[in-house]
């Protein structure tokens, strides 16, 4: 079991987590950052890396990668440590005397920050394939779209009807040979928009789309899929002729040990103090999506308004004697940049 010590425990590297290393090693505390998956970057880094997002400040586009990548240059000055692809599955202690442990790691910190958005989250899966761990294995199906060049000159069928299925057509619709959406509702639960542009892009041919419908067989072998068979209602069957699936049927709740901490968990969520970020826990604190309170508005940049909110609190936890003055970086500079 490696053992670190730090002054503050951040789970989740994702954007909240990543600028909550930058926050608090403003204010001169180290950190160390735990996460589930075997990369840092949560959701932007899992499943929507190629993305363009257009509400970060000062960013009219950023692709979710990069901004993944600039959170991780921005905090390097501060030397953080991540301990990547293991969950954190314990907490022990109390403000300034915490131990979290994941299987192979114990890390002693004086505060925790939970940085967990929508938890450790796993893909829905389509069960009911029975060959699906063959062509999972091949990437002929997959849960995320990692690496769109991949499926260039593709027929792709895009199985879903959320935000992210829509998206992901709409986009693949201009890399991919043919775009297949298939949804087993008439409707998709989408912004209006998108659905708009995904609607051209079936009139201009394309995109087909196949409502409602669901997975029924994918045909092919050793793990290159030929045929993707899909059922209607009532069990009427239509064959796609695709080599790639991707499954965009959301992520299964998985709260982890997170709601047996005493933080004030409710169904995925934590309510914190909005002042402090304090949880009902002294010295755990939460940001970002996880966190919860009245009119919150769960997008990347509240997350890192929450992480500079916590900073505060952190301070206040392990140094109460010290009194809290804002600082400008303008003034205050950051070790090694400029
Ligand atoms: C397709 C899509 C498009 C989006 N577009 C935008 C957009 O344009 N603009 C915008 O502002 N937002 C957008 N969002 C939302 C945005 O991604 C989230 O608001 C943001 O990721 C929240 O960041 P976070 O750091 O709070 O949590 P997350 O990004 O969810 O990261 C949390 C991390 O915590 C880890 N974790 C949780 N529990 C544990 C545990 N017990 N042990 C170890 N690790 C744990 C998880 O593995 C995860 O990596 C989009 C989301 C999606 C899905």
């Amino acid at each position: 079991m490696a053992k670190y010590a730090t002054d503050v425990a951040i789970v989740g590297a994702g954007p909240s987590g990543l600028f909550m290393v930058f926050e608090a090693g403003f204010l001169g505390y180290k950190a160390v950052v735990l996460d589930a998956l075997p990369q840092i970057g949560g959701q932007l880094a899992a499943l929507y890396p190629e993305k363009p997002i257009y509400d970060v400040p000062a960013h009219p586009a950023i692709l979710a990668g990069q901004l993944v990548e600039q959170l991780h240059t921005q905090a390097a000055p501060y030397g953080p440590e991540y301990l990547l692809g293991e969950p954190v599955l314990g907490l022990e202690g109390s403000a300034g005397h915490f131990t979290l442990f994941t299987a192979s790691h114990e890390v002693s910190a004086k505060v925790v920050v939970v940085a967990g958005g929508g938890g450790m989250f796993t893909p829905r899966k389509p069960t009911q394939l029975q060959n699906l761990a063959e062509y999972e294995h091949t990437g002929a199906v997959r849960y995320a779209v990692t690496d769109k060049k991949s499926l260039a000159g593709h027929d792709v069928v895009l199985a879903g009807g959320g935000d992210s299925a829509v998206d992901w057509a709409v986009e693949l619709a201009h890399i991919a040979r043919h775009v297949h959406v298939m949804h087993r509702r008439a409707d998709f639960r989408a912004a209006d928009e998108t659905v708009r542009q995904m609607k051209e892009l079936e009139k201009a041919g394309k995109i087909t789309l196949h409502t409602p419908y669901q997975l029924a067989e994918l045909v092919g072998g050793g793990g290159v899929l030929e045929t993707v068979v899909v059922e209607d209602l009532d069990g009427g069957k239509r064959e796609i002729a695709a080599s790639h699936v991707v499954c965009c049927f959301g992520l299964a709740p998985n709260a982890g040990p997170l709601g047996e901490w005493g933080l004030g968990w409710d169904k995925g969520l934590i309510k914190v103090d909005r002042a402090t970020m304090q949880t009902q826990r002294e010295g755990v604190l939460c940001i970002g999506d996880m966190a919860d309170y009245e009119g919150k508005v769960a997008l990347i940049l509240t997350g890192f308004a929450e992480a500079a909110v916590a900073a505060k609190r952190v301070q206040g936890v392990i140094n109460p004697e010290r009194k809290f003055k804002v600082q400008y970086s303008t003034s205050k500079g950051v070790p090694g940049v400029g």
